[in-house]
């Protein structure tokens, strides 16, 4: 399971295996205390290389978790505020020059399968529904509903 944290992902890319995390207080599963389970690494946008998270391991249920930056949703590697301003912009403004085109597209693609398949909305009402999935959990750019 992917544990949000408030983290600077610069900082932990500064610090490597030497950044200071903070260990969540219990297993998301079961309540009981976790372990340190060494370190897993994740590429981000901005950075040209990728940088140690943190992982943890429940001893009690076996559960394996990762820390994550809040700012980004897990296997995202843009952070969830340029995500929504890509999907904000695209229909007034096209892509954004900054991102790949392929990635804007599948995000693209993505939202706009889960909005009709979760929501129904047309195409008016897209970025509502981006706002509402978030609300439900979702993210909305991913395939897994
Ligand atoms: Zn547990």
């Amino acid at each position: 399971m992917v544990i949000s944290v408030d983290v600077d992902v610069n900082k932990i890319a500064r610090f490597g295996r030497d950044f200071f995390w903070q260990k969540p207080s219990a297993c998301p599963h079961c309540g009981a205390a976790l372990w340190w389970h060494g370190f897993v690494l994740a590429y981000f946008d901005h950075l040209p290389q990728a940088v140690f998270l943190r992982r943890l391991r429940c001893p009690r249920c076996g559960a394996v978790h990762r820390l994550r930056p809040k700012a980004y949703w897990s296997r995202f590697r843009s952070t969830i505020q340029i995500i929504n301003q890509t999907i904000d912009r695209f229909l007034s403004q096209g892509w954004q020059s900054e991102l790949p085109g392929s990635r804007q597209l599948q995000w693209w693609r993505r939202f706009c399968a889960k909005a009709r398949l979760m929501i129904g909305f047309g195409w008016e009402h897209f970025l509502d529904a981006f706002d509402l999935l978030v609300g439900w959990g979702q993210i909305p750019v991913s395939s897994v509903v």
